[in-house]
């Protein structure tokens, strides 16, 4: 059978058990051991996994306790949490499910009956991966949406609130768009769009910068741990490369080509800080590079 590229994190206290799994489920999915909660809870992160198989009677921390703190983390509390155990009262299966695991398993475990469990689950998790994808992508695009730009900013934004790190935000239009609509047509107009979006995706180059379509033919960018001079030059940067894109664009009153504006603001948010006014001063710059005659990036 070929091996699956879905990883399981497997924790149990009890060497001879991860022996006995990997011996079962080693040869078709990655598998990651963890000896203890604790163990678990520092490594989940970096392997990021599609299914836990989880102990519950561990020394220091229990297996309800580990699920507990899995589900006050909102980057891993949706991960599928399979509890394995030789506690056989339906009160503890109860308690387990109520958790929020999504299955309990009773030690001793019938192989099949455990192979097909983990295979079912692991087939909904991958359903799930991809329904996520499709509605967190702009259908015209490819590029982030409207709704994952709104996910992502919160992610942010506590983020930059947590560790008192600079946060910063590029809200950008295609000038005299509609005049490119009107005269070239629709489909033109989509290219165009299509071609901006790729372009200003492909002008970030650091992993946590993030493009989305904000709607129409307005974009956002969102740059974490950034200053306003670090912002400014970005934003720099993707005027510029929407400008060499030079797409034609004989009825803009700026130039013959596609051009953009871009609003920037940055900000060390703090708890009283509101994503709103943030989202707004942005957006109010951008109006005011409109005002000042396009293409070209404001900033208060
Ligand atoms: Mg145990």
């Amino acid at each position: 059978m070929e091996k699956s590229n879905q990883k399981i994190l497997m924790v149990d206290d009890n060497i001879a058990n991860i022996r006995i799994m990997k011996e079962i489920i080693g040869d078709q999915y990655e598998v990651f051991f963890a000896k203890s909660g604790k163990e678990c809870l520092s490594i989940i992160h970096s392997i990021k996994p599609d299914l836990i198989l989880l102990d519950i009677m561990m020394p220091d921390m229990d297996g309800y306790e580990v699920l507990r703190r899995i589900k006050v983390d909102e980057r891993i509390a949706n991960l599928p949490v399979i509890f394995v155990t030789t506690l056989i009262d339906d009160k503890e299966e109860e308690k387990g499910l109520s958790l929020g695991a999504i299955d309990y398993i009773r030690k001793p475990f019938s192989i099949p009956i455990i192979k097909a469990r983990i295979k079912n689950h692991l087939e909904l998790k991958s359903h799930r991966d991809k329904l996520e994808k499709i509605s967190s992508l702009d259908g015209l695009t490819g590029i982030a949406n409207r709704r994952k730009f709104d996910l992502q900013m919160e992610a942010e934004w506590r983020t930059a609130v947590k560790y008192r790190h600079p946060i910063s935000l590029i809200m950008i239009d295609i000038d005299n768009f509609k005049l490119f609509n009107d005269k070239y047509g629709h489909l033109a107009g989509d290219d165009c769009l299509r071609d901006v979006a790729t372009k200003l995706s492909d002008s970030l180059n650091r992993s946590g910068d993030f493009v989305a379509r904000y709607g129409g033919e307005e974009f956002v960018c969102i740059l974490p741990n950034t200053e306003k001079k670090g912002a400014i030059k970005v934003a720099e940067r993707l005027r510029t490369a929407i400008e060499e894109l030079n797409i034609e664009h004989n009825f803009s009153s700026v130039a013959n080509h596609v051009t953009i504006s871009l609003g920037v603001n940055s900000v060390i948010p703090s708890l009283e800080s509101s994503i709103e006014n943030f989202i707004k001063e942005a957006d109010d710059n951008l109006y005011k590079a409109k005002k000042n005659g396009r293409n070209l990036v404001y900033y208060s």
